[in-house]
């Protein structure tokens, strides 16, 4: 048995948590995770609890990924590190890089520029973005336009085209020149519109509205989750990217996916852009290229952006963005792993059908608790229920209240994850149907 006082100290005493007030870990002891096999995790005091989280949406095939950790440990008795700065390159980059633009061919993404997590690859879509356009001779083009709710990480570029106060107002000032369009979420909008496809529509008007009142000549680019994520999964009508899409084709305007979560089959599908048939300008990826196993990332570049850097004499194009882990071999050999893996094990198929059945499983919760006011998901595994003390005014449950859904569930075989008053399901996408029963049942009881 842990000893719970003696922990809470030393935990509180040593570590700040990301996202996460300092005191709180001084009032409640976090679970203290020892070990993890399949989709399930062990807590120190040895309960088991199937992973309803998959990690932070990343841990795609599970922890005993075999492939995976063998490919790791190999490239740290190879080559444990080089940099690939200019001069130097080394042989696992260079066989993941053409993996990847094969990859995704179908999102017409043809190049990849190496980074060490999710906002490191938003930090460097956002600056090529500008870049691109000095390179073309718009240098005036530099603003960002985002949704709301959207999330893009933590670095100040990022942080400024997020979409949620929560992680933007205790750094403001952030960027100047960063605009938020209302997003496609029915629960919740400025429109009362309750009808996807009409709010998709009301939407993208307000996109181009806010082009218009800016001028489309001074913005770089537009940056969009797919699905949104962290903001509580909010899953657009299918016409919405495609409207994107085109609105930011008539305005000569950048389309940046973030990708961060959707890529590598969460959706049901092998990116977010290819579920609703859109091809973006550049593509974010983290996570889940690793199975979570190593930081690493990529923003993958289309042809047609690429040819721009490619052909400048000017040497206006000089990429001056880069980490000292970009393209670390031991990243690239972990995710060459991974991709060979999610590709045999098919993983976005079992992604779709699971997630239809979480989904199913979750609105019938709904029918059963007051407290769920609205379910979300229905595209692969990733769902999530908005926790309301009252139905009707949807004001949200309190802090007290969702902790205890948490902990029920937690403690009746499930880990989920609370954000605000939604609760996240994100689990590997290797999840049995016994699995996802697991996982439903828990949340029953928590609920
Ligand atoms: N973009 C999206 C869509 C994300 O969901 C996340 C993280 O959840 C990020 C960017 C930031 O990634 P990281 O936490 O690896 O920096």
């Amino acid at each position: 048995m842990k000893d719970e006082n003696f922990l809470k100290e030393r935990n509180a005493r040593s570590i700040w948590h990301p996202m996460a007030h300092p005191a709180d870990s001084q009032k409640n002891l976090p679970e203290i995770i020892v070990a993890g096999d399949g989709v399930t995790i062990t807590d120190v005091d040895g309960h088991k609890a199937v992973d309803g989280v998959g990690g932070l949406w990343n841990v795609n095939l599970g922890f005993s990924c075999q492939p995976v950790k063998d490919a790791i440990a190999a490239q740290l008795d190879r080559l444990p590190y080089y940099s690939i700065f200019r001069g130097t390159t080394n042989d696992a980059v260079i066989e993941l890089g053409e993996m990847l633009a094969e990859f995704f061919a179908p999102d017409g993404l043809e190049r990849a520029f190496y980074t060490s997590g999710g906002s490191d690859s938003v930090e460097i879509a956002l600056r090529l973005a500008r870049q691109y356009h000095k390179v073309r001779g718009e240098a005036g083009r530099v603003k960002y336009l985002s949704l709301k709710k959207g999330y893009h990480g933590t670095h100040t570029l990022g942080a400024s085209v997020n979409g949620n106060a929560n992680f933007r107002t205790q750094y403001e000032p952030l960027m100047p020149g960063c605009y938020h369009i209302p997003a496609p979420y029915t629960y919740r909008n400025p429109f009362n519109e309750t009808d996807p496809e009409k709010l998709a529509q009301l939407c993208l008007a307000a996109l181009e509205d806010e082009i218009k009142f800016q001028g489309a000549e001074t913005i770089a680019a537009m940056i969009m989750e797919p699905i949104l994520g962290a903001g509580g999964v909010i899953v657009p009508h299918e016409s919405f990217m495609p409207g994107v899409r085109a609105i930011c084709d008539k305005y000569g305007i950048l389309l940046i996916a973030d990708e961060v979560i959707t890529a590598f089959g969460r959706t049901g599908a092998w990116s977010g852009s290819r579920l609703w048939g859109v091809q973006p300008d550049m593509m974010t990826t983290a996570k889940a290229i690793t199975n979570g196993y190593f930081p690493f990332g990529a923003v993958m570049i289309s042809g047609r952006v690429a040819e721009v850097f490619e052909s400048d004499t000017s040497g206006k194009a000089a990429i001056g963005s880069g980490y000292t882990y970009s393209g670390h071999p031991v990243g690239a050999a972990a995710a060459i792993a991974c991709l060979k893996e999610t590709q045999a094990l098919n993983v976005k198929d079992n992604a779709a059908a699971r997630g239809t059945q979480l989904h199913e499983g979750l609105l019938a919760l709904q029918e059963k608790h007051d407290i769920v006011g609205d379910v979300r998901g229905g595209r692969g595994l990733m769902c999530a229920l908005e926790l309301v003390s009252d139905r009707a005014t949807k004001a949200p449950i309190d802090k007290a209240s969702i902790a205890k859904v948490h902990r029920g569930a937690y403690e009746t075989g499930a880990m989920v994850r609370v954000s605000g008053n939604n609760v996240i399901l994100s689990p590997s996408l290797i999840v049995t149907e016994g699995n996802i029963a697991t996982i439903l049942n828990a949340l029953d009881a928590g609920l």
